[in-house]
């Protein structure tokens, strides 16, 4: 099963997406900040990582930019943000993600990009809704 680590402060959001992850097959562990979120990613070794950017005690690009300069560079993660904002996508990049998502989350568009992400042997999650 894939395990993804959800990294977001606004339980609205947190719970919507947890729910709608579970429910296509995806094993869900979440943090509420960035600092949780790097403390999770070290401990739960989760096969991608959705890292709001906008986030209480570290950030979500300088958690990213930490990840990436860690042993555990090589897992995934997806930026999301609330502004559509070109500058957003290029903050995201700049800070290390390996791709972005703006919120309200699609879930089928974000499922595909996690898809894209994973290494096809791995890749079992989110098979069946992609049609
Ligand atoms: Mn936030």
């Amino acid at each position: 099963m894939t395990k993804v680590l959800l990294v977001e402060d606004n339980e609205m959001n947190r719970d919507m997406l947890s729910r709608r992850l579970t429910r296509r097959g995806f094993e869900v562990v979440f943090a509420v900040d960035g600092q949780q979120g790097l403390d999770l990613a070290h401990s739960e070794k989760p096969d991608i990582i959705l890292m709001d950017m906008s986030l209480p005690v570290i950030h979500g690009g300088e958690a990213t930019r930490r990840l990436k300069s860690s042993e555990i560079r090589s897992v995934p993660v997806i930026g999301l943000t609330a502004h559509a904002m070109s500058g957003d996508r290029e903050k995201a990049m700049e800070a290390g993600c390996d791709d972005y998502d703006t919120k309200p989350v699609e879930i089928e568009r974000l499922i595909g990009k996690i898809a894209a992400l994973l290494p096809k042997s791995t890749d079992d999650a989110g098979r069946e809704c992609h049609g």
